[in-house]
């Protein structure tokens, strides 16, 4: 469908553009190259389109302005680390406040109080522990469901992410057998000892997991949200509950990206009962921050096999975790930013985003597809909606993915890398994701020439 000489055109002269558009950052990164293999200071960095990232100034709200003065409309919002807007004034004000009264001590402040409720309130569980990310989030609880069980693995959706958690690094050879995913860089075991991968939607495939009995918890996002957005088939999350139950592993519900949902994630827009659900990211307004909540049955359980004496070296913890700035970030951000009427104006933009693809894909007639939850949406490239990872992967176009990335960029408006996803965060406008519905447009033109 896609004329590649075309293509390979296209991406040249954006390429070319963007080196123009940006000496401030092209200088930067030649320094940043100095001490910094690939010139980041994360090695995923360096997988932006273009020769190099560009490198931010300033951020405010749904934009952010770059190295050479040039403004942008951010559909990325650091990949959901920034969904609650750039430095949203009642967490800078609350942080500001709280910042020379101490950073980190290793003791509660009142804080957590507030975010404990907060949390418990929207998302129905009781009981609530706090990390730095959601990567340790889903460390812990997957370890606690180890603990519990007495059983060693995890079930996982084939094409998942959960951050940087080993036993999810796993996808199913053609035999439907769990083996590591291409990209796991030094895995600590082979993940078929830890790790039994399910497509998404997939009933039979989680009973025949579970049915091994060796099964501690299943992992999983409530809709996929790191391989295009593929969403839950009517009745798919009843069965993982029951299957869960029946089986007698936990069901712990990873809600860092579908908190876009909702102000109570996807879990409080659907009634799912998880044991266990884990959240990050967004919920501290930028300030690292994660945690999980806990069911009171698990809560309960925790306490009997856990020993005070042994509770500081048991591999569940951080130093740092639970700190006064994250926690203080956490209550102004839940209390005052991401709140049940920032989403009633998110998600309408979010269907305003979707709708502007869709009239772009049918005016140019490409076979693409635009798949939405709440505030996030997404377009893929395949005429229909993936049923499942597998599905959504074999869509993908790397070339093509960067350049409609590339495109946009350099008429100043960022995606989210790695997929072709856009995010709203409170402080988005109609103006904005107009201006990358007429983008899109324009690009499908050049590309359907
Ligand atoms: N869970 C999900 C669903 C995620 O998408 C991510 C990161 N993209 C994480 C967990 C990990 O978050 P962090 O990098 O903050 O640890």
């Amino acid at each position: 469908m896609i004329d590649r000489d075309l293509l390979h055109r296209l991406n040249a002269r954006e390429r070319e553009r963007f080196a123009a558009d940006h000496p401030r950052s092209a200088e930067l990164f030649r320094r940043a190259g100095e001490h910094m293999p690939h010139g980041v200071p994360m090695s995923w960095m360096a997988k932006w389109p273009g020769d190099f990232p560009v490198f931010v100034t300033d951020a405010s709200g749904a934009h952010f302005t770059d190295a050479d003065g040039l403004e942008y409309v951010d559909f990325c919002l650091g990949d959901t680390g920034a969904m609650a807007g750039h430095s949203p004034s009642p967490t800078v004000r609350a942080v500001t406040k709280s910042l020379p009264h101490g950073i980190t001590t290793m003791l509660p402040s009142a804080a957590a109080i507030d975010v404990s409720t907060e949390l418990a309130g929207r998302f129905g569980l009781p009981h609530w522990q706090f990390t730095l990310t959601a990567t340790d989030a889903n460390r812990h609880a997957i370890r606690y469901a180890r603990a519990l069980t007495g059983r060693g693995k995890v079930v996982v959706h084939d094409f998942c992410y959960h951050g940087s958690v080993d036993e999810a690094f796993a996808t199913r050879d053609q035999d439907g057998h769990t083996v590591n995913r291409r990209s796991n860089i030094g895995p600590p075991v082979d993940t078929a000892q830890t790790t039994i991968v399910v497509p998404f939607n997939d009933i039979e495939a989680l009973d025949g997991a579970l049915a091994t009995g060796e099964v501690a918890c299943v992992l999983i996002e409530p809709a996929l949200t790191n391989i295009g957005i593929v969403l839950p088939e009517p009745g798919y999350h009843d069965a993982v509950r029951e299957l869960c139950t029946r089986h007698g592993a936990l069901l712990i519900i990873d809600e860092t990206h579908t908190i876009c949902a909702g102000p109570g994630g996807y879990t409080a827009a659907h009634g799912l009962s998880p044991d266990l659900l884990v959240i990050g990211k967004a919920i501290g307004g930028g300030i690292p921050c994660g945690t999980f909540g806990m069911s009171a049955e698990v809560a309960a359980r925790v306490e009997k096999v856990v020993a005070l004496e042994d509770i500081d070296v048991g591999g569940i913890g951080g130093t740092l975790a639970g700190n006064a700035l994250s926690m203080t970030a956490m209550a102004a951000t839940l209390g005052s930013v991401l709140t049940e009427e920032a989403f009633e104006r998110m998600i309408p933009l979010g269907e305003r985003w979707a709708d502007g693809v869709r009239a772009g894909i049918d005016a140019h007639g490409v076979p693409w597809h635009v798949t939405r939850l709440g505030c996030r949406a997404e377009y893929g490239f395949s005429a229909t909606l993936p049923r499942d990872g597998a599905d959504a992967a074999a869509a993908d176009d790397f070339e093509l993915q960067q350049f409609v990335h590339l495109y946009a960029l350099n008429r100043r408006i960022l995606l989210t890398p790695f997929h072709n996803m856009a995010l709203m965060c409170p402080a988005t406008t109609e103006a904005d994701v107009d201006a990358h519905t007429a983008v899109f447009d324009q690009c499908l033109a050049e590309l359907t020439a």
